[in-house]
């Protein structure tokens, strides 16, 4: 939504006002902040770092023939692999894969934030359940993600209880985290045993082999993607990487950088489950999922890839960058655009909702560079930002 520089400035005065906000985000950087220099310095993480921003780079001289390429492989994988130019193209198959009656489940994925994907089934009646649990409180507050990997980053556990009493009617104390928590898992789980398809992001695709990975540590992607007869990944033509090798590389980084040590779940996903275990014969379905389906989104990151916005399509969505934003740190999710926020957020919001979204949300960029030095793929984030200010820039 294209917002005018003055309702910018408003809106992160509000913000400034939030309270509720302001503790969330402040309690979430303080925690990153504890950990991440004892991951960063690791030698190994230094070295990941270096090998996942070189690929980046290659990634992006390459994007389209990498792209292509990973839907040939999975097509031959047995997965119906689709390229949707725009937002509406991606909901156009959607529509056809799922029918209108079905339970879905989903796990995170700011692709489908981009397409709107939430509320796109549920007007045509699907009942539809976020199995993320920050996504999960979002989805409770219908509102946008604060934060790339933590989405409920600004709702403090005070508001979280407040959202699951009216949610579960039932009393919670904001310091009872495993109530909360034990709550949420078993009326997803509910949800996910019964659902009919599961929506999963990316973290990588493998132009070669045709795989999908995908990093997590609640174990949520790998219910919603195995349990449902119907697997639907929904990712984007910037996340296709040569070799199932580099995708399990860069999933790693981008953990490592969104502040754990190590990642509960790794998971490679090439085709819809399967068992050879009667005479060597292959039988579909086994105990994962029936159908698999891959959508690469574009939404403007091809035209991108040829722009001053080039730099910005390296970002392996790790947040971190946002976790050390200043900026960020007083006003949250009201600095940014439709779906990312945040120094990357204005240039992403550039890449997919076009450059007169992102000009007014990029004078507010202290330029400080915070962002530029955590940065795994080496982006020159505020560079980009400083292009986007420029009255040139059209
Ligand atoms: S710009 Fe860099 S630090 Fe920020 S989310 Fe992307 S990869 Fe991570």
């Amino acid at each position: 939504m294209k917002r005018s520089f003055i309702e910018v400035k408003k809106a992160m005065y509000s913000a400034l006002e939030d309270t509720y906000m302001r503790t969330g985000v402040g309690r979430g950087m303080q925690n990153y902040a504890e950990k991440y220099e004892g991951i960063f310095s690791r030698e190994d993480v230094q070295q990941l770092k270096r090998e996942v921003s070189e690929l980046r780079r290659h990634v992006l001289k390459n994007i389209e023939q990498l792209y292509k390429q990973a839907i040939e492989s999975l097509t031959k994988n047995g997965v119906y692999a689709y390229y949707a130019k725009t937002r509406q193209d991606a909901l156009s198959i959607l529509d056809k894969i799922i029918q209108p009656h079905e339970l879905v489940v989903k796990s995170k994925s700011l692709v489908g934030e981009e397409i709107g994907v939430r509320d796109f089934l549920r007007l045509r009646g699907n009942e539809v359940w976020e199995t993320d649990l920050g996504e999960f409180i979002i989805q409770l507050k219908n509102e946008k993600p604060a934060q790339m990997v933590a989405p409920a980053l600004h709702i403090p556990r005070e508001e979280v209880a407040a959202l699951f009493e009216k949610q579960f009617n039932k009393k919670f104390s904001p310091d009872d985290l495993e109530g909360m928590v034990a709550t949420a898992r078993n009326f997803l789980r509910d949800k996910i045993a019964r659902a009919d398809t599961g929506i999963t992001g990316a973290n990588a695709i493998s132009a070669r082999e045709g795989t999908v990975v995908t990093v997590e540590n609640e174990g949520n992607i790998r219910l919603t993607m195995t349990m449902p007869r119907k697997h639907v990944v929904l990712s984007s033509v910037e996340k296709v990487y040569p070799s199932t090798v580099d995708c399990v590389k860069a999933a790693l980084t981008q953990s490592y950088f969104a502040g754990y040590d190590k990642p509960t779940y790794v998971s490679l996903t090439s085709t819809p489950s399967g068992t050879g275990d009667i005479e060597k014969v292959m039988v579909r379905p086994a105990q994962g999922s029936k159908e698999m389906y891959v959508i690469l989104l574009d939404n403007g990151r091809l035209d991108a890839a040829s722009s001053f916005l080039s730099d910005g399509l390296r970002c392996i969505k790790c947040g971190a960058c946002q976790l050390v934003c200043p900026v960020f740190s007083v006003d949250g999710p009201a600095w940014g655009g439709d779906t990312y926020t945040a120094a990357i957020g204005i240039v992403w919001t550039a890449i997919v909702e076009g450059v007169d979204s992102a000009k007014p949300l990029s004078y507010f960029c202290l330029s400080c560079n915070a962002c530029n030095e955590v940065c795994p793929a080496d982006i020159d984030i505020s560079g980009t930002i400083r292009l986007l200010k420029s009255s040139k820039v059209k």
